[in-house]
């Protein structure tokens, strides 16, 4: 680009504030209800998306996505419009998620931005004896689920033809193993994602698609409440494993999805980020 440096200040905010912002973008975030989807709609939001469709199992949102659907249309500039929609479906319905795309698309005249967020973890059987049924259902949401939403957004940023981010939110699981249940098929499902993305990423960069996944260690969300509930020792041993000493917050995650969303990340593509306080596996 043109450089012209007659009236820096040693800062360029509004060039910097440009290349971070995405005004005017549309977004599909799924797991959008609750947990590390729903902190990363807001974050998309708060960066100036102009609507996020938060997708999610559920028929009716839960109150901690009224509040922030609430907070989200009294910022600054958008007048009080809904800046999040709920949109109910099951991930695992490739029919559904295409339909769903396609109306986002219809509706919006965009897509840009996508968050695959929903997942599960389920089951506590030692792997010798894990059954079927529960490693099909975590394969289904994780990986198959995930494959879906990326084709959502993805056909409908292929018929716009404005390139756009599909981020999907992967693990520190999906690069090493721990130790106990129910991990088996856990740690399969996001190792699958990681090359899942790798291989998107490949293919959609001719059309200036870029995927990218994001692998956090661990967050303090339900997922991880359900399960320290049942084994609250593991608190100490997962903070003690941890250089910083302890366990995530969902918005610690914030600058990272705004980052890979916008213009500023545009070369970056196949590419996994660790946020896991330093802690990159078992
Ligand atoms: P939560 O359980 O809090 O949120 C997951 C969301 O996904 C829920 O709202 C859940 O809906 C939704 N979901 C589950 N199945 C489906 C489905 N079939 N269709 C649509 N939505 C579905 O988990 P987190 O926020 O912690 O996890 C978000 C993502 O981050 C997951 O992919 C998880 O694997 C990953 N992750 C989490 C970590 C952590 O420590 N928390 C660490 C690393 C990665 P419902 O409420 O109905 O169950």
């Amino acid at each position: 680009r043109a450089l012209d440096a007659s009236s820096a200040t040693g800062t360029n905010p509004t060039l910097f504030a440009k290349e971070f912002s995405l005004a005017d973008r549309v977004a599909l975030v799924s797991g959008g209800n609750r947990g590390i989807g729903l902190e990363m709609a807001l974050a998309l939001v708060e960066a100036g998306t102009r609507i996020v469709y938060c997708l999610d199992l559920p028929e009716k949102p839960g109150d901690e996505f009224t509040k922030v659907r609430e907070y989200a249309s009294h910022l600054k500039g958008t007048g009080g419009e809904a800046r999040l929609e709920y949109v109910s479906a099951d991930v695992t319905n490739q029919n559904a998620m295409w339909k769903i795309g396609k109306t986002i698309g219809d509706r919006e005249g965009r897509m840009d931005v996508c968050v695959a967020a929903a997942g599960i973890l389920r089951g506590d059987t030692p792997c010798l004896t894990y059954p079927a049924k529960q490693f099909e259902e975590v394969i289904a949401v994780n990986v198959n689920g995930v494959l879906y939403t990326a084709q959502a957004a993805g056909q409908q940023m292929d018929r716009f033809g404005n390139g756009g981010s599909i981020i999907m939110i992967a693990s520190i699981s999906g690069h090493g193993a721990n130790q106990g249940h129910p991990w088996v098929s856990y740690n399969t499902s996001k190792s699958a994602v990681l090359q899942m993305a790798r291989s998107m990423a490949c293919e959609l960069g001719p059309k200036r698609i870029r995927v990218n996944t994001i692998s956090p260690g661990y967050i303090n969300t339900s997922m991880t409440g359900q399960f320290l509930a049942k084994r609250p020792e593991l608190v100490e041993v997962w903070s003690s494993h941890n250089p910083l000493g302890r366990i995530g917050r969902p918005d610690e995650l914030r600058g990272i999805v705004a980052w890979l969303a916008s213009d500023s990340s545009s070369f970056c593509t196949g590419s996994d980020i660790l946020v896991s306080g330093g802690h990159h596996a078992w």
